[in-house]
């Protein structure tokens, strides 16, 4: 087992984790921990090299500094990357070598599911470290995510209705779901049962069909569907959709969805706002998963019903973040990095 620190300006710690008896080869960041211990998924990518996975873990660290720090958790940011094949590169040992690697940064470091990692990897992970959270809720922890970050997103869309209509009030609008799988599909059902015209396009037309004639969805094809008029885009597919191709097309008062960097380049954020659309920054309306795992930090364990009424908050952070913007006349992406970095500074104080 071999660890070494790679130096990054501004970042508290980055290192390299090395373990030739399982093939491990992994890295993990700590971007900041002003606010609490570094939170932050694990993935498993076939990067092409260590370099393409230290751009990713470093992009992804600050970018959980800045997600807990609006969500007003006590968390810092951090992320890890195991470098390597999810399908064919996966065992028991690799992940026990990892736990090890984390449990050695005594707590400074907080692991959690990400991209091509299960719960029966977290769970080997677990077995050499106590750092981890978001296991099974037969194991004590919170379990799925994904449930809870679509009632943030509920929550983060009352805001949005309110800053658009004067009144957070959902039912009679209109929002269209793009990808309705574990988030974008329980928040298509919280909208319908509110109230909301619901329209729903996904990649799976199976799943689109079983949906629209289970609860009535209407249906848009992908292609060219974010040209739809709706009061609220709801992006919950992939990221990078909101982009120069795309901007033009929009018929939306407002773009609001759970899925992350949803914008292609930062300056989107200020397109968006050129053209009058409300942009609800994605990792403050996506929180609710990060905020139900903070949950099982608490004295006591994991309780659902706290986790819910703190996720609700989320409609107070996308609030601030909007009045941010307004008064400041600024972008609502830059608004909501404003808003975490004031509470860090707050904090170093
Ligand atoms: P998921 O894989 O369960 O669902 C994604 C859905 O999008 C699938 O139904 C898929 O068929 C569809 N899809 C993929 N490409 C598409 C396209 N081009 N057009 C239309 N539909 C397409 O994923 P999820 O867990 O629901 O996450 C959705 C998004 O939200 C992701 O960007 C994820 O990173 C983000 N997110 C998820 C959570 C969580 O708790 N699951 C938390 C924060 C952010």
């Amino acid at each position: 087992m071999d660890i070494s620190e790679i130096q990054v300006d501004g970042y508290e710690k980055v290192v390299r984790c090395r373990d030739e008896e399982t093939g491990l080869h992994a890295l993990i960041a700590v971007h900041d921990t002003t606010l609490g211990p570094a939170l932050g998924g694990m993935r498993m990518l076939p990067y092409v090299n260590e370099d393409e996975a230290l751009f990713d873990v470093l992009r992804l660290s600050k970018g959980m500094t800045y997600k807990s720090a609006v969500a007003d958790l006590n968390l810092g940011g951090g992320k890890s990357v195991i470098i390597g094949n999810p399908k064919t590169d996966k065992t028991p040992e690799l992940f026990h070598a990892m736990g090890r690697f984390v449990d050695s940064l005594g707590g400074l470091y907080i692991t959690a599911e990400d991209m091509n990692i299960g719960i029966a990897d977290l769970e080997a992970v677990r077995e050499n470290t106590r750092w981890v959270v978001g296991l099974s809720r037969e194991s004590g922890s919170s379990g799925n995510p994904s449930p809870y970050t679509a009632q943030g997103c509920l929550h983060g869309l009352r805001a949005v209705m309110e800053e658009l209509f004067g009144t957070d009030e959902l039912s009679g609008r209109s929002v269209l779901i793009q990808g309705v799988g574990a988030v974008g599909g329980a928040l298509a059902l919280l909208l319908k049962e509110r109230g909301v015209e619901v329209t729903i396009c996904d990649i799976d037309h199976a799943k689109v069909k079983r949906l629209s004639e289970q609860y009535g969805y209407k249906v848009v094809p992908e292609e060219g569907h974010h040209t739809t008029e709706v009061d609220v885009y709801a992006p919950c597919a992939r990221g990078a959709g909101i982009n120069d191709d795309t901007i033009p097309g929009l018929r939306c008062k407002a773009v609001a969805g759970s899925a992350n960097n949803q914008l292609l380049e930062p300056r989107h954020a200020q397109d968006l706002k050129d053209r009058g659309i409300l942009y609800a920054p994605d990792y403050v309306l996506n929180a609710g998963g990060i905020i139900n795992v903070y949950m099982e930090l608490q004295d006591g364990g994991y309780d659902e019903e706290a986790a819910l009424k703190r996720i609700a908050t989320i409609y107070d952070n996308l609030k601030k973040v909007f009045e941010i913007a307004r008064t400041e006349d600024i972008n609502t992406r830059d608004a909501a990095a404003r808003l975490a970095e004031r509470r860090i500074r707050a904090a170093k104080k």
